[in-house]
């Protein structure tokens, strides 16, 4: 048997094994790819990047994952009743239909066992499950978040009204299924809202957050923390960022859009200083607690917008000598692009997570002096859409 016809072979039996993987596929609509190879499906993503990029740089090999499965260390289920019998899944895509799911290609395994160990609790504890069409009931979501390198695992139970029925008792029952547990909390959610988390948090086991250690740093993760939810390939992006920023111990460098200051705090003992910028309050909160907790004393964050705050350091007349910029999936503004460039730095490094508004402000950015020299796709979210494809790019100012 010739080379080719072995590798069909192959190919052939990766897409049936695929097919089978998955009881819910086709009604989630999570996993695009679902049918192929992770191969064939590497290959179209990095196309996608290419052609988006087209005209703009050159782009590397995706980073693909080694085991692309069961990366999401955050899981969050809804329940419903099926004939008088409570059942758990997620929301069909688009749609606020619950689609039974019991475990999932992409979800944490520990997490996906104890949503269906909660749910065979909730009978014998009497605990109603929230309908948003008449609300009534008292379960939302249940939400379990996992360090995967710490192994604490934090489950939140999203309830419309902090009376929980024998809450006591309920942690014991879960803990003696699930020791592995470090923390419990109840999230109440009484508002008619599409969004999963309330603000009110009562600690009913554990410290009420996990930790989680990446790229050397330890991170505190609250319920509604933001945290990358592939934490295997986010360490390979924020190592690729920080080895294209060149840094040597001599710069004032910015992370724009820092979130929790994940991606400063891994550049922080590579360069002088580190400024972080970011909109969410309480994301800079965490910033500032996860600095101190792990010793990183040149990083300092300022809280707000980054177009705005860069605009006013452009009119201070500061310098920058690297920029990193991570911004959500509309991308960056004009008004943050305007001032990077007063900043003056040497070297910008964008990751971005979706292509389409990456090209668009690369060739913003090209106008204002700086070019860009080679993208990497990241491969952060395995089986779904191309344009959920993380890109990191490098641009330096001069000629092209
Ligand atoms: N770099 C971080 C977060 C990236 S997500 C990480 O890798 O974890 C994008 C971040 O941009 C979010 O934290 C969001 O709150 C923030 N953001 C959105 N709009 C912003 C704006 N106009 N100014 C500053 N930050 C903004």
């Amino acid at each position: 048997m010739n080379q080719q016809m072995n590798q069909q072979m192959e190919k052939t039996k990766l897409k049936t094994k695929n097919a089978n993987k998955c009881a819910a596929a086709g009604m989630c609509g999570g996993c695009t790819y679902i049918n192929g190879s992770y191969e064939k499906q590497l290959t179209e993503k990095e196309q996608y990047v290419r052609t988006q990029l087209k005209g703009i740089c050159p782009v590397n090999p995706i980073i693909g994952m080694k085991n692309p499965y069961h990366y999401r260390n955050k899981v969050t289920a809804t329940f419903s009743y099926k004939k008088g019998e409570i059942f758990s899944g997620i929301y069909e895509e688009k749609s606020h239909s619950v689609v039974p799911v019991d475990s999932c290609l992409l979800e944490d395994q520990t997490a996906d066992q104890i949503i269906c160990d909660i749910r065979g609790l909730l009978k014998s504890f009497k605990i109603t499950i929230y309908s948003e069409r008449t609300r009534y009931g008292l379960l939302r979501h249940v939400m379990i978040r996992r360090g995967f390198t710490t192994g604490e695992v934090l489950v939140i139970l999203v309830v419309t009204s902090p009376v929980f029925p024998s809450k006591n008792n309920f942690v014991k029952a879960l803990l003696k299924m699930h020791p592995e547990i470090t923390s419990v909390v109840l999230n109440v959610n009484d508002r008619m809202t599409s969004m999963v988390l309330g603000d009110r948090n009562i600690v009913l086991y554990g410290k009420g957050y996990i930790e989680d250690v990446l790229c050397n740093n330890r991170f505190r993760i609250s319920a509604q923390s933001f945290y990358q939810i592939n934490p295997v390939q986010t360490q390979k992006l924020y190592e690729k960022a920080v080895e294209l920023a060149n840094l040597t111990g001599e710069e004032i460098a910015i992370d724009a859009y820092c979130g929790i200051g994940t991606i400063g705090m891994t550049a922080a003992s590579k360069a002088k200083t580190v400024l972080g910028i970011e909109l969410n309050a309480l994301a800079v909160k965490d910033a500032i607690a996860n600095a101190r907790a792990n010793h990183v004393t040149n990083i300092h964050f300022l809280q707000g917008d980054a177009g705005e705050q860069m605009t006013q350091m452009a009119e201070e007349g500061s310098h920058a000598d690297v920029v990193f910029m991570d911004p959500p999936r509309s991308g960056s503004s004009e008004a943050f692009m305007d001032s990077v460039a007063v900043l003056n730095p040497k070297r910008i490094v964008y990751v971005s997570c979706n292509p389409q508004t990456l090209a668009r402000d690369l060739k913003y950015l090209a106008k204002k002096g700086y070019h860009t020299k080679q993208a990497t796709p990241v491969d952060m979210f395995p089986w779904t859409k191309a344009e959920h494809v993380e890109t990191v790019c490098l641009l330096e100012k001069g000629k092209k």
